[in-house]
C-alpha cells in the first residue's frame, strides 16, 4: 500500500469540501431541485455518513481489546497503577489550564456586553446527569449493553479489568494476551483501509455539512466565536506546545505536523470517538509512544479528556453570565473550572455533548441554562474546531506518559519519511 502523501490529500480533501460546500451555500441551491437531491443529498452525504459510521464502528472493538492489552502489560509490578495516575492527573491538569485560559480570556475581551437578554429566551436544555449520577454509570454491570450502547466510560472500567486480570493470570493470560495481540493487529489493519480513502470520506463528510450551514450564522456571534477560537488556538499552540517540549522534551513543530491528519479526522467528524482508530495509529507509529502505553493513555484520553470542550464551556459561561448582566463571583469561576473539569470526563466524544454538559455548568453557578440557545448556532463549527484541540491534547499527555515512562521510541519520532507513511506492521 503506497500511502504517500496521504496527509496532504486528506487536508486538501478539509479544504476543498469547506470551499465547495459553502459555494453550494453563498448560491443558495434548492434543496428541491435534482443537483441537491442526487448529487448533495444523495451521493456526498451518503458517502459521508458512510465514512462516519465505518469509523465508528470501530471504536468498541478497538478500545476493549487496545485497553485490555496495555492494562495487561502494565498490570505486572505496579506500572499500571503508577502510568494510570499520571495519566488521569495529567488529563486533568491540561482540562484546568484549558478553562483557566478561556475564564480569563473571556473575561477580558466580554463577548457578551451589550447584548441586555433577559431570561425568557425559549432552549429547553436536555436533562443533565447529577455529578452522583455520573460517578456511579462509569461501572458497568453488564459488559455486553455497555459495548452494544457505546458506554466508552463503561468498556473502558471492563477493559482495564479484564487486562489487569490476564496479567495475574501466568501462562493463561500470556495465551489470551498473545490472542488479544492478533486481534489488535487485524483491527489496526481495518483502520488503514479506512485512511486510504479518508481524503475522499472527509470530502464528501464536509462538502454536504457546509452545503446545510455555510458560514451566515457565525456573523451574529462573531465576538463569541473569535473568542473561543482564538482560546482554542492559544491552548493548542501555546499549552501544548510547552508542555510538548519542555516535559515531553521533543519537537514541538514534529508533533504538530505528525499530527496533521489526526485533526482533520476530529475537525471532520467533530467526535473523539470516531477519531480515535486514526489517533491511536499515529501516536503508536508516528509519534513513537510504545504500544503499552498509547493503548493505555489513548482511548482513555479520547473518553475523558477535552480540552476544546471546557474551553468552549468557559466562554460561553462568561458569556451567558453577560449577555443576562449576571456578575459572577471569584468562587463561580472556581465553581466552573471544578465542575468543566469534572465534567469532561463524562462528556462523550461525539458531536454536540459538550453543549449539553454546559447545561451542568451554568446549573452549578445559578446561570440561566436557556443561554445556551444564544450559541447553538455557532456550536456546530465550534464543535469541529475544538474536537481537533481535544484529540491533540490525547496526543500530547501520551507522549509526556511515554517519555516520563521510558516507553518513547526517538528513532520512530525522528524519522523523516514517516511523515506521509501509513506502517504495516502494529508492533
Ligand atoms: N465533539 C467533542 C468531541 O468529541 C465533544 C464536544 O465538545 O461536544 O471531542
Amino acid at each position: 500500500m503506497d500511502h504517500s502523501k496521504l496527509t496532504r490529500n486528506i487536508v486538501i480533501g478539509m479544504f476543498a469540501g469547506i470551499v465547495f460546500g459553502s459555494l453550494i451555500y453563498a448560491f443558495d441551491v434548492s434543496e428541491d431541485g435534482i443537483f441537491w437531491g442526487l448529487i448533495v443529498d444523495g451521493l456526498l452525504d451518503t458517502i459521508g455518513k458512510i465514512f462516519i459510521i465505518s469509523l465508528k464502528l470501530l471504536v468498541v472493538p478497538l478500545v476493549f481489546v487496545s485497553l485490555a492489552c496495555g492494562a495487561s502489560s502494565l498490570g505486572s509490578g505496579g506500572g499500571m497503577g503508577r502510568v494510570g495516575l499520571k495519566t488521569l492527573g495529567l488529563y486533568l491538569f491540561t482540562t484546568a489550564v484549558a478553562i483557566t485560559l478561556a475564564l480569563s480570556v473571556a473575561t477580558v475581551v466580554d463577548p457578551g456586553a451589550g447584548m441586555d437578554r433577559t431570561t425568557d429566551s425559549v432552549f429547553i436544555a436536555k436533562e443533565t446527569p447529577s455529578l452522583k449520577d455520573t460517578v456511579i454509570n462509569i461501572f458497568p454491570s453488564n459488559p455486553l449493553k455497555a459495548m452494544a450502547e457505546g458506554n466508552m466510560l463503561q468498556v473502558i472500567v471492563f477493559a482495564i479489568l479484564v487486562g489487569v486480570a490476564i496479567s495475574k493470570c501466568g501462562e493463561v493470560g500470556e495465551r489470551v494476551r498473545e490472542t488479544l495481540n492478533d486481534w489488535n493487529e487485524i483491527i489496526m489493519m481495518m483502520v488503514m483501509m479506512l485512511m486510504s480513502v479518508a481524503p475522499y470520506g472527509v470530502f464528501c463528510l464536509l462538502i454536504s455539512l457546509f452545503a446545510r450551514m455555510g458560514f451566515s450564522a457565525i456573523s451574529e456571534l462573531i465576538v463569541y466565536f473569535l473568542v473561543v477560537a482564538g482560546v482554542l488556538l492559544l491552548h493548542f499552540l501555546v499549552s501544548y506546545g510547552l508542555i510538548v517540549r519542555f516535559i515531553a522534551n521533543i519537537n514541538p513543530v514534529t508533533f504538530y505536523k505528525r499530527m496533521a491528519p489526526v485533526m482533520a479526522y476530529g475537525f471532520s467528524t467533530s467526535s473523539s470517538n470516531a477519531t480515535l482508530p486514526i489517533t491511536l495509529e499515529t501516536v503508536e507509529h508516528k509519534l513513537g509512544v510504545k504500544k503499552e502505553i498509547a493503548s493505555f493513555t489513548v482511548p482513555l484520553g479520547a473518553t475523558i479528556n477535552m480540552d476544546g470542550t471546557a474551553i468552549m464551556q468557559g466562554v460561553a459561561t462568561v458569556f451567558i453570565a453577560s449577555a443576562y448582566n449576571i456578575d459572577m463571583s471569584f468562587t463561580d469561576y472556581l465553581l466552573v473550572i471544578l465542575t468543566a473539569t469534572l465534567a469532561s470526563i463524562g462528556t462523550a466524544g461525539v458531536p454536540g455533548v459538550g453543549l449539553i454538559m454546559l447545561a451542568l455548568v451554568l446549573d452549578q453557578v445559578g446561570l440561566p441554562v436557556e443561554g445556551i440557545g444564544l450559541i447553538i448556532g455557532v456550536d456546530r463549527l465550534l464543535d469541529m474546531m475544538r474536537t481537533s484541540v481535544n484529540v491533540t491534547g490525547d496526543a500530547a499527555v501520551s507522549a509526556v506518559v511515554a517519555r516520563s515512562e521510558n516507553k518513547f521510541d526517538m528513532a520512530v519520532f525522528e524519522d523523516n519519511r514517516i511523515q506521509d507513511q501509513v506502517v504495516q506492521k502494529s508492533s
